[in-house]
């Protein structure tokens, strides 16, 4: 894009005095944030405005990715990079005597999701913006996004995340197209107002839908394209006829129950949530988009539906967003009097279905009292098509009656989300080729038995833009030096860098770069949490959701065993390490909190333990979110991607290390698998139970975590520190830790996620991880023929799989809108 630096200049002092009545001497670092960034917007306008028009003018198939959940982090600097004007604007800025730094730490992440789901919709919007597809963004503009986490005395407290307290200055309200959704009511059959014979809803909850659109900037292109979120509201406003009785309180209770609709997002990571609000926040969301599609088809191409699948089609993100398929039906034969046939033919021509998780109890499942009371004519649907489901399977598994029950969409009093979503979607996808496996052979093997064709990978990826050009500057100039530009729209190229792994002057700068970024982040960590880390020592990193299969606590016991070997053992001689943890916890996921408390409480003993003297040392870090993710990736020497094998679908942190040179310590699951085939096993350290070990454990119920403790007394001495005193004088604080491992608790069988079984290979790994750092040259060459097979992990290839595999768009390049 052309930049016109004395424009901007004038443009960003005329905001300045036009909305907060100061000049750039005056303004405070958050005015001159919202400033420069409505100035930012001015620029993106033009281009967003000309894809539109594109858009329109030639029809093509456009996709519209349905998620309940978009982690999209801070804007400015990312969209400075895509738009390939960030160092003139910061030119511009420092002649003005303005810090960027200082500014751009003004935005509030959009943090409206919770982890690796939402970023992935994220990374997504900016591979489809720059590859010039056609690809938009459907959800919900929650009012508070993910909680502020904070530690106090060791445990996790959440604070409300009020990101819009401020405006933000990247959305558009776009009230013209607000539409209604409704809840409840009685269905009747009858005449509608305009006379046709339907089915319709009477005495409906009405709560308003309306659009905030948010641009998605390309990179280096003109394409931008739109995340459309819709915000609840209330119709009638308050109730003025109580308001003046002075019934204050009841005045307003209509209007808080509808904008309670998009209030906030649950901070719950896989597990189902069973609230209602939640299955109201999906229908919110999935009948606005679906209405909004609708209206602009019908506007365009009137009725005639026949053409729907060959402009639409929608992916649905998980299954949060899977009522979209009954409320397409609804929309087709209530308000267009479409027949089933040819309504269910277009439904199932226009929804395709990604599965995120195989843990079993993330299933969403919604007890039919529930859907039916609140979605009555959407629930009579579902029955419907699930009667007809039931035919296909009496006849082709006439005996098998359990098959039959377990497949009916609606079984044991509860409506199965995935199962409507398989039935009725054309394409099923895992996010990674074990998880895929894993799926059609395990989990959903009845499934992929009766629609085999459906079932297909698109293991996942991340993008580049965001995760390198922009967090790691450094790097990224390190390796445009060497292979030129073309990596940032095509990280296959960065296998050219194969040709530096035994260039030592390659290899010194790489070290001196991870080194610099290691002093930011002591940096950081220093203003931030008052905590001094050693940027000489291994950075040890594992930044994910607080979750038991991810198994932070195997990471735990191992520092807890370090450090009964550090004080023991005199002998002992390894580089000095820190083991750095970010991580929320559901709010409500018990479990999860006790182990971020023994996170912290080994953290503080050993962290103030003089013996230690520089040896270890343990950080929390508070408050993970990608703002900061984006700090902690370039710092990083070593990746922890250490699930119980089976159980993490995909990952992506794993692919942001990988990218930024981090050498992974791994489990063969998810992602990791294909890591390590890129990149070599030899280049990481690869430990663990493999997926088929542990199955047939679970089948054989020959699984016996007390073996392994009486095996190990450095194992057994560390899970009896748990509650021996040694870091909680009750000697409670853990105990449900303890016992969860040694004997289960609550029906569970003990050790669920063989974390004991794991325990000796993983720390037999992180001893020859040790050894293998005190080698710099041979670990930094690890770490660049990492980052050169790092290729595959772009979201733009996982994009350009969904297009050619499910989706089928072509590409449309946009003209330069400014010129006219
Ligand atoms: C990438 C990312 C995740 C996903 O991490 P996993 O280790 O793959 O679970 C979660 N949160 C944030 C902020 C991220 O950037």
């Amino acid at each position: 894009m052309k930049f016109d630096a004395e424009k901007f200049r004038e443009n960003l002092s005329a905001r300045l005095r036009r909305q907060y009545g100061k000049d750039i001497s005056q303004a405070n670092s958050h005015d001159l944030f919202d400033a420069v960034s409505a100035s930012v917007q001015e620029l993106i306008m033009p281009a967003w405005m000309a894809t539109r028009h594109e858009y329109e003018k030639k029809p093509t198939k456009q996709l519209y990715y349905l998620s309940a959940e978009f982690l999209m982090g801070r804007a400015l600097s990312n969209n400075l990079i895509n738009l390939g004007i960030k160092e003139e604007v910061q030119k511009v800025l420092k002649d003005m005597n303005i810090n960027f730094n200082l500014i751009e730490d003004e935005e509030p992440d959009a943090g409206l999701g919770n982890g690796g789901l939402g970023r992935l919709a994220a990374c997504f919007l900016d591979s489809l913006a720059t590859l010039d597809y056609p690809g938009h963004g459907y959800g919900i503009r929650y009012q508070y996004g993910m909680f502020e986490q904070r530690i106090e005395n060791g445990y996790q407290v959440e604070y409300p995340d009020n990101w819009l307290k401020h405006r933000d200055p990247w959305e558009i309200k776009r009230s013209d197209l607000a539409v209604t959704v409704k809840f409840g009511g009685e269905i009747k059959y009858g005449k509608t107002p305009d006379g046709q014979d339907r089915f319709y809803v009477e005495n409906a909850e009405e709560v308003t839908a309306t659009p905030y659109d948010m641009p998605i900037v390309g990179f280096d292109t003109n394409t931008v394209n739109t995340l459309r979120l819709w915000q609840a509201s209330s119709p009638n406003g308050f109730d003025l006829q109580l308001f003046n009785d002075m019934r204050y309180n009841e005045a307003v209770v209509r209007q808080n129950s509808a904008e309670n609709v998009s209030r906030v997002l649950y901070p719950n990571d896989s597990g189902p949530t069973g609230k209602s609000l939640r299955l109201k926040q999906q229908y919110f969301f999935s009948s606005a988009s679906l209405q909004d599609l609708v209206h602009h088809f019908v506007a365009d191409y009137g009725t005639d539906f026949t053409k729907f699948p060959d402009l639409h089609v929608i992916q649905l993100n998980d299954t949060h967003p899977v009522v979209a398929i009954p409320e397409l039906m609804r929309i087709f034969l209530d308000e267009y009097g479409l027949g089933w046939n040819s309504a269910w033919e277009i439904v199932q021509k226009t929804f395709a279905y990604t599965n995120h998780t195989i843990l079993a109890e993330a299933l969403e499942k919604w007890d039919i009292a529930i859907f039916q009371s609140l979605l009555p004519r959407i629930y009579q649907i579902v029955e419907e098509i699930n009667r007809r489901l039931m035919i296909e399977l009496r006849a082709k598994y006439p005996n098998d009656y359990k098959k039959q029950n377990h497949m009916s969409i609606i079984h044991d009093g509860k409506v199965y989300m995935a199962w409507l979503a398989i039935h009725a979607c054309f394409s099923v996808n895992g996010v990674a080729e074990l998880h895929t496996e894993l799926l059609k052979n395990q989990e959903l093997k009845d499934w992929y038995d009766l629609y085999p064709k459906k079932f297909n990978n698109k293991t996942n990826g991340i993008t580049q833009r965001r995760w390198l050009l922009n967090a790691n500057p450094e790097l990224a100039d390190f390796i445009t030096k060497r292979i030129g530009h073309g990596w940032e729209k095509d990280l296959t190229k960065l296998k050219g860098l194969e040709k530096y792994v035994d260039d030592d002057a390659s290899l010194e700068e790489l070290i001196a770069i991870k080194r610099r970024n290691k002093e930011a982040l002591v940096d950081y960590l220093k203003h931030k949490q008052n905590e001094f880390l050693d940027p000489d020592s291994i950075f040890d990193v594992q930044v994910k959701r607080l979750h038991e299969y991810k198994r932070q606590l195997l990471n735990v016991l191992h520092i807890m065993y370090l450090y009964n070997r550090i004080i023991e053992d005199p002998s002992y001689n390894a580089p000095n390490r820190t083991f750095i943890f970010g991580a929320k916890s559901a709010s409500g996921y018990r479990r999860a909190k006790s182990i971020i408390k023994l996170i912290n409480t080994v953290a503080e003993r050993v962290n103030n333990d003089r013996r230690i003297g520089g040896k270890l040392r343990v950080v929390f870090i508070e408050n993970y979110r990608v703002s900061v993710a984006e700090k902690i990736f370039p710092a990083a020497d070593v990746s922890e991607q250490i699930s119980t094998a089976g159980k993490e679908a995909s990952g992506t942190s794993n692919m942001k290390f990988m990218v930024n040179g981090a050498l992974t310590m791994g489990t063969l699951d998810g992602a990791n698998i294909e890591i390590f085939e890129e990149a070599g096993k030899e280049n990481g350290f690869v430990f663990g139970l493999t997926t088929p070990e542990i199955l047939k454990m679970e089948e054989e119920h020959s699984y016996n975590p007390q073996q392994y403790l009486e095996r190990n007394p450095r194992l057994e001495k560390v899970v009896e520190q748990l509650v021996d005193g040694t870091y909680d004088p009750t000697r409670q604080v853990f105990k449900e830790i303890h016992d969860s491992l040694v004997y289960g608790v609550e029906g569970q069988r003990p050790d669920v996620y063989y974390v004991l079984a794991d325990f000796d290979k993983y720390c037999k790994a992180q001893e020859e991880l040790a050894k293998a750092y005190t080698d710099k040259k041979g670990w930094a060459r690890k770490a660049l023929i990492n980052i050169a097979n790092a290729g595959k992990f772009s979201s733009d290839r996982t994009i350009e799989d969904y297009v050619r595999d499910i989706w089928h768009l072509k590409k449309v390049v946009v003209d330069n809108g400014e010129v006219k």
